[in-house]
């Protein structure tokens, strides 16, 4: 039950100065490469030199409460100044944790009246994966950049949603690709980028945890809502071999899904690259593994583990070692690379677009396991 105090605060009072809304000249929104639309009626502002972007997280779960949150202490581009959540109860402590003013607290309902508010940049989405596409368009739509969680939603159309909404409303747009912001995973790409072990000859991607079948009342466990292995941890190696081998699938040759109950808690797929290069990936909720591995004409390399929060590391046949591995803080530099992207206007790492189709090739591996035919991209 909401008592009175929270109440009070979850009702957020309005916030009347609209004088903070001047028009970003030039900015680019949504992914690298598309152009602002100009008759937007929403424009986005134009941060004040050397000022951080105030980011409001919206969903409190345990990955904004346990990485983003503190993750946001140590950023200096960008700073947490509200929250967005559909769970009263939490209101206060964040409020109190991270001094929260009464006028940044939105809930689902009222998120809309964002559009009001001058003192929120950016709004980072972490709620379960199949609310991605209404929330970031909601964001999008009050005029606020948005950062989006992987995977970036169910379906490629709502993916698009997602970048239609923020181009038309001359917002950026980033996915929240965290490895592509590491620096021994940025190390592993120039490596990839130049062929240092020549053409390459064969991929795999790994990545997996030994935890348990999700239940079936928490959104991990209901197929609907973006649960299972595939979406949680397969988009991490479809992302990885789309860096790896920097370049995309053609086609998913074959797939595998092992589903006790409503979602896969393993996959294993065959990806076709552009010249029949076919890479191997494999997810897992129930299973320990985490590579990502590029077998060139003369050597490879790889990343073991590929996508912890700290400690990746990577080596090549030629005996380098990829590190130190940096500890913990990949989502500080994701989120400064992304605030710094939108106040110098440049473009992201991990525009919308990656996202989309990343998306793709996830359901093309569902369809291939599901009709046990080659799924064309
Ligand atoms: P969680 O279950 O711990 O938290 C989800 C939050 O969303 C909760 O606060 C919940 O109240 C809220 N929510 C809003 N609408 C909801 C709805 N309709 N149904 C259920 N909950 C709803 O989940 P999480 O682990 O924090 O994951 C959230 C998102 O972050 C997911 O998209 C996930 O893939 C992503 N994530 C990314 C990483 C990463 O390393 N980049 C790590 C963990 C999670």
């Amino acid at each position: 039950m909401m008592n009175k105090n929270s109440r009070r605060r979850f009702l957020r009072q309005t916030v009347t100065a609209a004088t903070g809304l001047a028009l970003a000249p030039g900015l680019v929104s949504c992914g690298a490469g598309n152009t602002a639309t100009a008759s937007s009626s929403v424009p986005a502002r134009a941060p004040e030199k050397g000022r951080k972007l105030n980011v409001a997280l919206l969903g409190l779960g345990s990955y904004a409460k346990g990485q983003i949150a503190p993750s946001l202490q140590f950023t200096r581009h960008c700073q947490l100044a509200g929250i967005i959540t559909g769970s009263p109860e939490k209101i206060p402590e964040w409020q109190a944790k991270h001094d929260i003013p009464d006028e940044n607290v939105y809930s689902y309902d009222n998120m809309d009246e964002l559009a009001d508010n001058p003192n929120i940049d950016v709004v980072y989405v972490i709620t379960p994966t199949a609310t991605h596409k209404e929330f970031a368009v909601r964001a999008a739509k009050a005029g606020k950049h948005v950062w989006c969680e992987k995977p970036m939603a169910m379906t490629v159309e709502d993916s698009q949603a997602i970048i239609d909404a923020c181009n038309e409303n001359n917002v950026r747009l980033s996915i929240g690709y965290r490895m592509l912001h590491e620096p021994n995973t940025q190390d592993f790409i120039a490596l990839s980028k130049e062929k240092a072990f020549g053409a390459f000859t064969a991929a795999t991607s790994l990545a997996g945890y030994a935890g348990s079948d999700p239940p079936t009342d928490y959104w991990r466990g209901q197929r609907a809502m973006g649960g299972g292995a595939l979406y949680d941890m397969g988009v991490y190696t479809v992302n990885g071999l789309r860096y790896g081998l920097q370049m995309a699938p053609v086609a998913v040759v074959k797939a595998m899904q092992h589903r006790p109950t409503e979602v896969d808690v393993t996959t294993e797929y065959t990806l076709e690259f552009p010249g029949g290069l076919l890479a191997e990936g494999k997810t897992s909720v129930v299973t320990n593994y985490n590579q990502l591995r590029i077998e060139g004409e003369n050597g490879w390399h790889e990343m073991q583990p590929m996508q912890p929060y700290g400690g990746v590391k990577g080596l090549t046949s030629a005996g380098t070692v990829l590190g130190p591995p940096i500890d913990g803080k990949q989502q500080t530099l994701q989120m400064d690379d992304d605030a710094l992207a939108i106040m110098n206007n440049t473009p992201v790492l991990a525009p919308g677009e990656m996202g989309r189709d990343d998306i793709a090739v996830i359901r093309a591996i569902i369809e291939s396991a599901e009709t046990g035919k080659r799924v064309v991209l």
